[in-house]
């Protein structure tokens, strides 16, 4: 499809004080920085990684829920890093947001009728039993019982708090749904009625999907395409089966190794690869690749030069991965040693 969002290098860093009275520092989080990727009409993006990799940060810029530090998010066509609060109401039907956890996201004290009113009141869109019908509506388009309108948040189970969380965020008919780890905080078996739905209604209303996870797993099953974040960056970009068949970055390959896989029949049953140590702090990145402290592949070249998000000959040009020595077919990880100097 053609491109609904792109986001050009950008950066959100967030400034933290430290040192105390006499010796401040001032110093940054470099939550993200330098992502460029582009979200394709009708697609679902997969966004996956560690705690802190950014991912959410991102989101939230893709949303103007946090203000850039540099860079660009245009949404067709139109720069909303540079709009004004009033420039952008027109765009807030359009780009909505599902979270993690939908009761926190709820005040307990007001009825589920009118918390999925809440779109409709904000943007003046309809009142009185127009939009008690429009919102009832909603309940069962996500397979709420339109009747329990007058309950509250707590009267519902976690998969229905989040089925209230999707009717209020498809109230507006938007075109692009970020969803930040809808189903985490779901029971498995809830996890897959969520997904199904989220499923159903891309194909009734052509939505758009940014879909955040910490697993490959979940993602595999909902996405087209899949961006693989770490600390900041994103370190490889492709179509869904091209990354978990031929997975180019060794982060990439570190994860997909961690996926329990069912079937021992499937080509991606691997070696699981153990890395070393933990993130490091995105307040001081580590210096060329920001993988380097943990990559079992790290040479001397990956210690000094960033290396750059490519296509490599014999890849998809969709697929993208940001490594100066990327994985070859069959190359075991398992087994890599680095080579630093
Ligand atoms: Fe590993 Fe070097 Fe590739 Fe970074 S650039 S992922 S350190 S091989
Ligand atoms: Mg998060």
């Amino acid at each position: 499809g053609d491109v609904l969002m792109e986001v050009e290098d950008l950066r959100k860093w967030f400034p933290v004080a430290s040192g105390g009275f006499l010796r401040r520092k001032h110093e940054h989080v470099q939550a993200v920085d330098g992502v460029s990727l582009q979200v394709r009409r009708g697609e679902t993006l997969g966004l996956v990684g560690e705690t802190g990799c950014g991912k959410s940060t991102l989101a939230r810029c893709m949303i103007r829920l946090h203000d850039a530090t540099s860079g660009r998010v245009t949404f067709e066509g139109q720069d909303i890093t540079a709009m004004s609060r009033r420039e952008l109401r027109p765009l807030r039907r359009e780009i909505q947001m599902i979270f993690q956890d939908p009761y926190g996201s709820l005040n307990p004290r007001r009825r589920i009728g009118s918390i999925i009113g809440d779109p409709f009141a904000i943007h003046g869109v309809s009142s009185g039993t127009e939009r008690k019908r429009k919102v009832q509506e909603l309940m069962e388009l996500v397979g709420l019982n339109p009747e329990h309108y007058n309950r509250f948040p707590a009267e519902f189970s976690g998969g229905q708090r989040q089925r209230i969380g999707v009717a209020r965020a498809l109230a507006m008919r938007p075109k692009l749904i970020i969803c930040d780890e809808p189903v985490s905080a779901l029971d498995v078996s809830i996890q897959a009625q969520i997904i199904n739905l989220l499923a159903d209604l891309q194909k009734e209303f052509n939505l758009t999907y940014v879909f955040i996870a910490h697993d490959l797993s979940v993602v595999r099953h909902v996405s087209d395409r899949v961006a693989v974040m770490y600390l900041g960056k994103v370190a490889e970009i492709a179509d869904v089966d091209d990354l978990h068949e031929r997975p180019r970055h060794p982060y990439t390959n570190a994860l997909l190794s961690a996926v329990p896989v069912a079937d021992p029949d499937v080509s991606d049953q691997r070696e699981r690869i153990i890395l070393r140590g933990d993130v490091p702090s995105p307040l001081n990145p580590p210096s060329g690749c920001r993988f380097h402290p943990r990559c079992p592949k790290a040479a001397d070249q990956c210690v000094v030069e960033e290396p750059l998000l490519i296509s490599r000959s014999g890849d998809a040009a969709t697929h993208l991965a940001a490594c100066h020595l990327p994985v070859q077919p069959g190359e075991n990880l398992a087994e890599a040693r680095p080579t630093l100097a």
